[in-house]
């Protein structure tokens, strides 16, 4: 177990491509902390620059306190967990597992005793025999897992482990990973582009774009106070509604006409906006179907997702067809088509400046 620092952390690649400008991150010991942001943004290559596969162009990664720029690999311990399991095709189970300790020279009764204690703890003893080929995408990712665990590493580095298994399977060795994480409690650095994946994980969040940090926070924070449009937009499923207006003394006109009243909290927040525009961000879960005609929006609906439990409905406003979703309760189902009255708790809506992005 063991801390993680990066201290303006930066990687240019040959021909100029910058993906990572200077990022700083403290990961404390024992945490499990999850980089998430859309594909490019440089988060998998943060996590090989900190498994010492990527050189670091600039800054610096202490492991334990210990500067570690230019350790090899094999000298961080550290394991890694990939996407596509990196299993040895010709050796069975038990021999993937044990391949590490066996390099190391690890007596014997040892190597048995912790294959098959991680064997034991991932569900996989049965299948110790087995070659990789005749194991299910899950099982292989188990055995990559118990690889790793067997090494006792000060730090697990995952790099989207969980991209090639199927939805259902997905969620289920996600809570396998949050349940060795709670029993291991060592030093966790996961990467994944899914959000969902990130917020049910991660102790703290990292949200990347571009290679740039956007807000590192715990997941409740990050949905309830996004630093910024991005965060806002890119955490939460399905993501935040956009709408551009103008503020006036008493509340917020979308040029559609739509016009939302200010609770007395926001007005006060807003009063130097007043006359500019800004964008207003409301949750899908904010909107409720009903209310007086004369107080929330009036929209045709025109997409309708029943989702069992709730109804996801689509809907435009502005001229240029901006489209929102509401997440109602079932039992207020509309029909595709028709025109309903949807109210918006703006107690909870968020306010961005259209030009920086960042949120008012
Ligand atoms: P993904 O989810 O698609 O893997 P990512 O967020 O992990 O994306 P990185 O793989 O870290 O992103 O890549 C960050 C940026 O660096 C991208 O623009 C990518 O094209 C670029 N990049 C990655 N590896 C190299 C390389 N070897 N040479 C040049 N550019 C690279």
């Amino acid at each position: 177990m063991a801390a993680v620092q990066l201290e303006n952390v930066r990687k240019v690649f040959e021909g100029g491509q910058v993906a990572v400008h200077g990022l700083t991150l403290d990961v404390k010991e024992g945490e499990l902390i999850v980089l998430v942001g859309p594909s490019g943004c440089g988060k998998s290559t943060s996590l090989r620059m900190i498994a010492g596969l990527e050189e670091v162009t600039e800054g610096i990664i202490r492991i334990d306190g210990k500067v570690v720029n230019d350790t090899p690999p094999k000298d961080r311990d550290i394991a890694m967990v990939f996407q596509n399991y990196a299993l040895y095709p010709h050796l069975t189970v038990y021999d993937n597992m044990a391949f590490g300790l066996r390099l190391r020279k690890v007596p014997r009764t040892e190597i048995d005793r912790e294959v098959r204690s991680a064997a034991e703890l991932l569900g996989i003893e049965t299948l110790l025999d087995r070659k990789p080929k005749a194991l299910s995408g899950g099982q292989r990712q188990r055995v990559a897992l118990g690889r790793a665990i067997v090494r006792k590493p000060k730090v697990f580095l995952f790099d989207e482990p969980l991209s090639n298994l199927d939805a259902k399977l997905r969620v289920q060795m996600r809570t396998e990973i949050a349940r060795l994480h709670k029993r291991l409690k060592t030093t966790m650095i996961y990467v994944t582009h899914d959000q969902t994946e990130a917020m049910t994980l991660g102790n703290r969040i990292v949200v990347m774009k571009d290679g740039h940090v956007q807000q590192i926070d715990n997941p409740m924070i990050l949905y309830n106070r996004p630093t910024n449009k991005f965060v806002a937009g890119f955490i939460g499923s399905p993501a935040m509604n956009f709408l551009l207006g103008t503020v006036d003394r008493r509340g917020f006109r979308e040029e559609s006409g739509i016009f939302l009243s200010l609770p007395p909290r926001h007005k006060k927040r807003l009063t130097k906006y007043v006359g500019k525009k800004v964008i207003l961000g409301i949750r899908p879960e904010d909107f409720w179907v009903g209310g007086p005609r004369n107080r929330g929006i009036r929209v045709q609906v025109e997409v309708v997702e029943p989702m069992g439990n709730e109804t996801y409905l689509y809907f435009s406003t502005a001229k240029n067809g901006a489209h929102h979703v509401a997440r109602i309760t079932a039992s207020e189902t509309p029909a595709a088509g028709s025109t309903v009255n949807l109210q918006v708790d703006m107690t909870k809506a968020h306010f961005f400046d259209p030009e920086t992005e960042l949120a008012l």
